[in-house]
């Protein structure tokens, strides 16, 4: 075997024994959204529709969340709530949550970067992530996912940039909005004509991730691909409560989140 096989091997060998018992992988194909990946009877669901409706080709041209978080479950809290929580809380952050979740956003870039870039038409050349309201800046643990993005086969020109707040960052509004984040004027040239990646950690409404997708192509971004850890769900909400009751199926990195399958090459 190859080191490079033997690293995708290790690598989910090590992901199923620490995130397998609590997320799954996210699906595609009937029956989810293709946009957000939520157990969902319609090709996309509600919120992603409207979005889409509202802003066209400006929102994201592929988003990828990784796994389920089973969210508000009766009379419990899952662990894999727990993990998307624990990671970032503000005073005492898990090193454990922290470090699982660093893991997969770099087994996912190393084994399916070539699946996104396929996709996407080019290997992304900026890397950025989607700044939180109450810690924009570069010490929020989103920052540390982005850091952990694999140079995948040395993509030449691989730039990390930081957006910063804009007007409507403190707005509680779920929906995308182009200026709730900005692209700093030393920034605007490497943005411009490029393939930018976002790494997020927990899409709910995805308002926050699609909005720094807005302000990316406003800047010029020719591509914006939005990879998150996981898709939130809830026992709240009737399209997701029979999946969320469902038995969790071991998380298994090998599994392309740009198809829900095999990888497209
Ligand atoms: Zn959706
Ligand atoms: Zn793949």
């Amino acid at each position: 075997m190859t080191s490079q096989g033997q690293f995708e091997q290790q690598v989910s060998a090590a992901l199923f024994a620490q995130v397998g018992g609590f997320f799954s992988n996210t699906q595609r194909g009937l029956g989810f959204c293709s946009v957000c990946t939520a157990p969902d009877p319609n090709h996309l669901c509600g919120q992603c529709g409207s979005q889409r409706a509202t802003f066209g080709d400006q929102l994201a041209d592929q988003t990828l969340p990784l796994a389920y978080v089973r969210g508000w479950m009766p009379g419990y809290v899952h662990q894999s709530q727990h993990h998307v929580r624990q990671y970032k809380h503000p005073d005492h952050p898990s090193e454990r949550c922290v470090a699982d979740l660093q893991t997969m956003i770099t087994a996912a870039t190393y084994i399916h970067g070539k699946c996104i870039a396929h996709a996407a038409g080019r290997f992304w050349e900026v890397i950025t992530f989607v700044p939180s309201k109450d810690r924009p800046d570069d010490t929020h643990p989103t920052a540390g996912l982005a850091q952990c993005v694999t140079n995948y086969r040395n993509v030449p020109t691989q730039r990390h940039i930081t957006l910063a707040p804009g007007p409507s960052i403190t707005s509680d509004d779920r929906r995308p909005m182009p200026d709730r984040f900005a692209v700093p004027d030393e920034h605007r040239a490497t943005v411009k004509g490029k393939h930018v990646l976002v790494i997020d950690d927990t899409w709910v409404s995805g308002g926050k991730a699609q909005s720094a997708a807005l302000t990316l192509k406003t800047a010029g971004a020719s591509t914006v691909s939005v990879l998150c850890i996981a898709r939130w769900l809830s026992h709240r909400w009737s399209e997701h409560r029979a999946y969320v009751e469902t038995p969790v199926v071991p998380y298994n990195a090998l599994i392309c989140p740009v198809t829900g399958g095999a990888c497209p090459t």
